[in-house]
């Protein structure tokens, strides 16, 4: 388990937080809750426990939402800007941190994919595409 202190926010930067480490998992997840939560080809999560994790600002700013038929699955979101949030599970065991709200290094890098199976029908992996720095050149 890594111990540095990382903290992360939303797009319009109310909330705010902040972990004293994570559980050494971070993976894509291809599943369709992720994907629409995320509005991406999948989610990027890194997992933490809830005494290590903490908002540092913006509470009040987040909302919650808990699907009826999940066992785990929740989300939390900035009813400001609509950034997807850390959430805790159902079960209350686990913090899943969207990873694309980390303002900082977490040290680890994610280590598998899930959900495969139920990924997009469109997805096509980032390494098969052409890569520009910033915009694409006009043609
Ligand atoms: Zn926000
Ligand atoms: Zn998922």
């Amino acid at each position: 388990m890594s111990e540095a202190k990382v903290r992360g926010s939303c797009l319009c930067g109310d909330v705010q937080y902040e972990i004293d480490g994570n559980l050494g998992i971070f993976q894509y997840c291809h599943c369709s809750r992720c994907r629409k939560f995320t509005g991406a080809a999948y989610g990027a999560n890194l997992f933490t426990r809830p005494e290590l994790f903490r908002w540092l600002s913006g509470e009040a700013r987040i909302s919650r939402y808990e699907p009826e038929d999940s066992k785990h699955f929740a989300t939390c979101f900035c009813n400001r800007c609509g950034s997807s949030l850390p959430w805790l599970t159902k079960t209350a065991k686990t913090i899943v941190i969207p990873a694309g709200t980390l303002d900082d290094d977490p040290g680890l890098t994610p280590s598998q994919n899930i959900f495969c199976a139920s990924g997009a029908d469109w997805y096509r992996p980032v390494e098969e595409l052409p890569q520009f720095d910033e915009m694409p050149p006009r043609k």
